[in-house]
């Protein structure tokens, strides 16, 4: 294992070792993910293996850290954040020649750790990032990976006594907006911000998209790529019905992947207004918001640049405004490019004005008569292909509006194996990762991989798995998730 950051960037490392599990167990590890990384499975299952999974050893040529950065958490700039319960094991080079981070989450409490923090994780939690964070990945969504949970053999004290455990994830890297924010504002560091571009560019940056404007701006190319990266991302989360839960600029990645899984859900019945989050009272991070709150960090993410943009403060300014206003016209043609083929249309047949009028009442449509995000995509590929099947949705509907909107739909002639192939039949719905994760905390793992199971190939059906594609029941009443 190599030690790339922590010798790129020492005023943002701190060495460090996890703490030593008192009775450490594999609970879940991801064979086909560890070979990739150029791990071995069975080498990771032997107890020299849990030591590493665990934060206690080193492994070979490593030189574990806890990585600094700030971050504005709702709205509101923490000088200090980094690492308060995890650390970064190092980098490996994966099968695919590219660098990637291994990084483990509740591996001990760190010098960056706020209050009464106690440095640790539990089960629960790290297994619904487990499974999220795959399901994401066989969605096609940009995502750091899971590795492996651990339980240490430890009990933490949260609503009740939790086994304690490691999650240990990979990643294209762990630069954060709040990585740049803490050279920049809590340091004031420029020189350090420059050599954050240049690792940043180095690993996120494809070579062939540097210059494309054949300006030497190393700073603004790497901005102007990161405002792409997560224009596409939030676009993709809203076209899975995703909600991410705190989007703090701490939790938004330089590499455009979704990170630090807390306390995220995917939606049943759509609403624009939908928030999850205990600690989310205004709303801020409602699933409507996603695309404004990314371009808000994205803006704190171009202030720390600034200084290295342009010398000149106003040109500095004035390059990277122009930079953010791509922003929301990149968001708005991703966004439109998922909704068209989720709703089969193609570019050639549909043009784009069409698609997006379509997409929007079909959504306000959903709104109104509260129909379930996931599953409504598949019934109107089967109202394509089938008669009765569309008759049966369309009594289903009760919203008179729904008819009109069918028929001007259909005669857009939608794909419904183009729809089947972009709209998943599986989501990690949130009464399912529930029921999962409580059957783990009583010893019984099985719900909690068959779930995995399905969310990990989500657009084939499965015989006898009918009720992982049902929204909850109506009377199971709001859900609320916490971190
Ligand atoms: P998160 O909400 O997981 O993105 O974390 C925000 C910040 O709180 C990070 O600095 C974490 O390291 C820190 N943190 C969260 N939970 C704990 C904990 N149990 N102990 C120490 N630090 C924590
Ligand atoms: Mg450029
Ligand atoms: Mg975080």
């Amino acid at each position: 294992m190599q030690s790339v950051f922590a010798e790129a960037f020492p005023e943002l490392s701190i060495a460090w070792t996890g703490d030593e599990p008192t009775d450490p167990r594999i609970v879940i590890l991801n064979d086909k993910y560890a070979e990739q990384l150029g791990l071995d499975p069975d080498t990771l299952r032997e107890e020299q293996g849990l030591r590493l999974l665990t934060g206690a050893s080193a492994p070979e040529g490593a030189r574990p850290v806890a990585q600094a950065y700030a971050g504005h958490q709702f709205g509101t700039y923490s000088p200090r954040l980094g690492d308060g319960r995890a650390m970064l094991l190092g980098e490996v080079t994966a099968n695919d020649g590219s660098l990637r981070d291994i990084h483990l989450k509740g591996s001990g409490r760190t010098p960056f750790a706020r209050g009464a923090a106690d440095g640790k994780a539990v089960l629960g939690p790290m297994l619904r990032e487990y499974l999220v964070s795959e399901a994401m990945n066989a969605l096609g969504i940009p995502t750091t990976r899971a590795l492996a949970v651990t339980e240490t053999g430890e009990e933490v004290f949260r609503d009740l006594p939790r086994p304690g455990a490691v999650l240990a994830r990979g990643a294209s890297s762990h630069l954060r907006v709040g990585t740049f924010q803490y050279a920049a504002q809590s340091l004031g560091n420029t020189d350090l911000v420059k050599r954050l571009v240049d690792v940043a560019r180095d690993r996120h940056v494809p070579k062939d998209d540097d210059d494309e404007d054949g300006e030497q701006n190393p700073a603004l190319d790497l901005y102007e790529h990161v405002i792409e990266v997560q224009a596409e991302l939030i676009a993709q989360w809203m076209a899975v019905g995703f909600v991410h839960g705190v989007m703090n600029t701490d939790n938004m990645t330089i590499s455009g992947e979704t990170i630090d899984y807390g306390p995220c859900a995917f939606m049943d019945a759509y609403s624009a207004s939908t928030v999850f989050s205990s600690i989310d009272a205004q709303g801020r991070y409602r699933y409507g918001n996603q695309p404004g709150i990314a371009e808000w960090n994205l803006a704190r993410f171009g202030e720390t640049l600034l200084p290295v943009i342009d010398e000149d403060p106003n040109e500095g300014i004035r390059k990277a405004t122009e930079a953010l206003q791509s922003f929301a016209p990149l968001y708005e043609a991703a966004w439109i490019q998922a909704m068209a083929r989720k709703l089969g249309l193609t570019e050639t047949a549909t043009d784009e004005q069409t698609a997006r009028d379509v997409s929007q009442e079909l959504l306000r449509l959903m709104e109104g008569s509260s129909l379930d995000f996931t599953s409504t995509f598949r019934a109107l590929a089967d109202a394509v292909r089938d008669r009765e099947a569309a008759q049966e949705l369309r009594d289903r509907v009760e919203d008179p509006r729904f008819d009109a909107w069918f028929v001007r739909w259909q005669a857009l002639g939608p794909d419904p194996d183009l729809m089947d192939s972009v709209n998943p039949i599986y989501v990690p719905r949130n009464h399912l990762v529930e029921e999962a994760l409580e059957a783990a905390y009583d010893g019984d793992l099985d719900p909690f991989l068959k779930l995995l199971d399905v969310v990990t190939d989500p657009y084939t059906w499965k015989p006898g798995h009918e009720a992982y594609a049902e929204p909850a029941p109506a009377d199971q009443g709001k859900y609320v998730t916490y971190c």
